[in-house]
């Protein structure tokens, strides 16, 4: 951080070495950057939600547990309201998480490249943080070096379809991590709905009362704005984030419009689909280019092109068109994230791409 003399005496020193978090937003006309969902919600779903929304009075405190929307999560994944908390969006419970497991003289297990968060809030709340860096070709985490760094670790965090790789890993591979470790298996599933087959690390959750599944709303749900996740896990874990978190944090609107979706989410998955289908022609179209693409199982593709930082900024400035740049990334050289958008955005970059990596003479 650009910190000067004066704050650099006064901040915490695990503070004082954090960056911002800034991906760089500027305003395009098609935004891939984000793994946000830019699908139109199903009409009688939009409904539903502008309805509970009209329906919400907003003076009064939201209800601090969010009991009706943690009873809509928990019946549709099958478990009691005591498994369930919700937050502010999956980032703040990867905060409570690690403010109530980790924290000064505790190590935090990560396995990047992955999603940034984990390192910054694990440094944040001042815990050690302990990567083990997945296989450079085909991001595969280094289970040998997992599972041994895991026997010692307070918290350790595996996010499958990763972020921002795309690939899945095998629950059999979930269970020996949450056996060999014996503090808080953190499994990041923001992305699972993309992954019809992966199957949810949610069914190891009555084996295993150190394991925490992380889903999220902002994805697959269209609901980035409303900042809306949710931990699936033992009562015993779940008391704890209730003590650890703040009781305001999910308002009544974000409450009320995530009950509406969730009770709905039937509709909203159909769209679920159609994201699938049009991942696999956005890999295929880039692929048709030329470009090395990993098998995604997320809504976005990671794509290596020739010089990552120079593409995105033509992609902007030419095209509008944002896309994420992840080469500063250990592991990611030259990489690109792109969202997978509407069949028109993806036409968009892939039409943008023809012309830059191959410009007419
Ligand atoms: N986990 C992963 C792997 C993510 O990529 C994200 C969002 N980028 C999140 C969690 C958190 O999402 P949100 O805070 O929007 O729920």
């Amino acid at each position: 951080m650009g910190l000067s003399e004066r704050a650099r005496a006064l901040v915490r020193p695990e503070v004082a070495d954090l960056e911002p978090y800034d991906p760089g937003f500027v305003e395009c006309r098609v935004n891939l950057s984000a793994n946000e969902s830019t699908w139109p919600r199903p009409p009688a779903l939009e409904r539903a939600v502008r309805e509970a929304l009209a329906a919400t009075p907003l003076n009064r405190y939201p209800d601090p547990m969010a009991n009706g929307l943690r009873d809509a999560l928990a019946a549709w994944h099958g478990v009691d309201r005591s498994q369930v908390v919700v937050g502010n969006g999956g980032d703040e419970l990867i905060f409570d998480l690690l403010l109530a497991f980790g924290g000064a003289g505790r190590t935090v297990l990560d396995m990047p490249p992955t999603f940034s968060v984990y390192d910054i809030y694990g440094r944040l709340v001042g815990s050690t943080v302990v990567a083990v860096p997945r296989d450079p070709e085909t991001f595969e985490p280094a289970w040998d070096e997992v599972l041994a760094a895991a026997r010692t670790a307070d918290v350790a965090v595996l996010t499958t379809p990763n972020n921002p790789t795309g690939n899945t890993v095998a629950p059999d591979r979930v269970e020996a991590l949450c056996e060999a470790c014996p503090g808080v298996v953190l499994v990041d599933e923001a992305y699972g709905e993309f992954a019809p087959s992966m199957g949810s690390a949610a069914a190891l959750l009555d084996r295993h009362p150190n394991l925490c599944v992380l889903h999220t709303l902002s994805k697959a749900f269209a609901m980035a704005g409303a900042r809306v996740g949710y931990i699936l896990a033992s009562p015993e874990l779940v008391d704890v984030f209730a003590a650890v978190r703040q009781p305001y944090t999910v308002n009544v609107l974000s409450q009320a419009a995530a009950t509406a979706v969730v009770e709905g989410r039937d509709l909203a998955l159909a769209a679920v689909a159609d994201v699938v289908a049009e991942r696999t022609r956005l890999t295929g179209g880039l692929r048709a280019l030329g470009l090395r693409v990993w098998d995604s199982e997320a809504n976005f593709v990671l794509v290596r092109v020739p010089d990552a930082h120079a593409v995105r900024q033509r992609l902007a400035r030419d095209f509008s068109i944002l896309v994420r740049d992840l080469s500063f990334a250990p592991g990611l050289r030259d990489c690109l994230r792109v969202t997978v958008g509407t069949p028109e955005e993806d036409d968009a970059v892939l039409d943008a791409l023809r012309r830059i990596l191959r410009p007419v003479p």
